[in-house]
């Protein structure tokens, strides 16, 4: 089932998320329904604060970008209770886009190598390095998560430009091609 995704303004985006237990129920459904709703959307990446749940699982799919980046041709994974332990390598800018954030793009400093610990699906535990643009996407999901968006990162002056097209994706005012979910405000 395809989901309304949560735009900017909404409060389930600013809260960090907490684990999940195995007993969450569900889960398998949610985790569908999440790949189901990015596809819609043509997204790489999704987060449960995307769609309105504040638990700690991210899907990420960017099988897409196996042309320019050939170990990404089975980078497509759900993951459960992500922690990131580690963060270093080079310092990459790249331009990123977010569902929540619908036409606007902004440059992002980010580490090119992250560690993290997560559960699958299956509840089978992972401990495992990533890099490039596998760590790009992770990132950008991971913050998700605790409650960071992709525009925080701006400067100062970037971010007073952004202001009215912010307010204006709120207000409904924006409409992308997938279902949203106003706030309530
Ligand atoms: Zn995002």
């Amino acid at each position: 089932m395809i989901l309304p995704v949560t735009v900017f303004g909404d409060p389930v985006l600013r809260k960090v998320t907490p684990d999940i237990d195995k007993d969450y129920k569900d889960l398998h459904e949610l985790i569908e329904n999440m790949f189901e709703t990015m596809y819609n959307a043509e997204g790489v990446g999704l987060a449960a604060p995307q769609v309105g749940l504040s638990v700690r699982v991210f899907v990420v799919d960017a099988t897409p970008m196996a042309d320019e980046e050939p170990k990404l041709h089975d980078f497509k994974k759900a993951f459960i209770n992500p922690h990131i332990i580690e963060k270093d390598g080079e310092e990459i800018i790249m331009e990123e886009g977010c569902l929540s954030i619908p036409f606007i793009r902004e440059e992002v400093k980010r580490k090119n190598r992250i560690r993290m610990t997560y559960f699958d699906e299956n509840w089978v535990e992972h401990d495992e390095v990533f890099e490039g643009f596998a760590a790009r996407v992770l990132q950008h999901e991971y913050d998700h998560l605790d409650g960071i968006l992709f525009v925080d990162y701006a400067t100062p002056l970037k971010k007073r430009l952004l202001k009215s097209k912010l307010t204006a994706i709120t207000k409904g005012k924006v409409q992308p091609s997938y279902r949203i979910k106003l706030p309530k405000i």
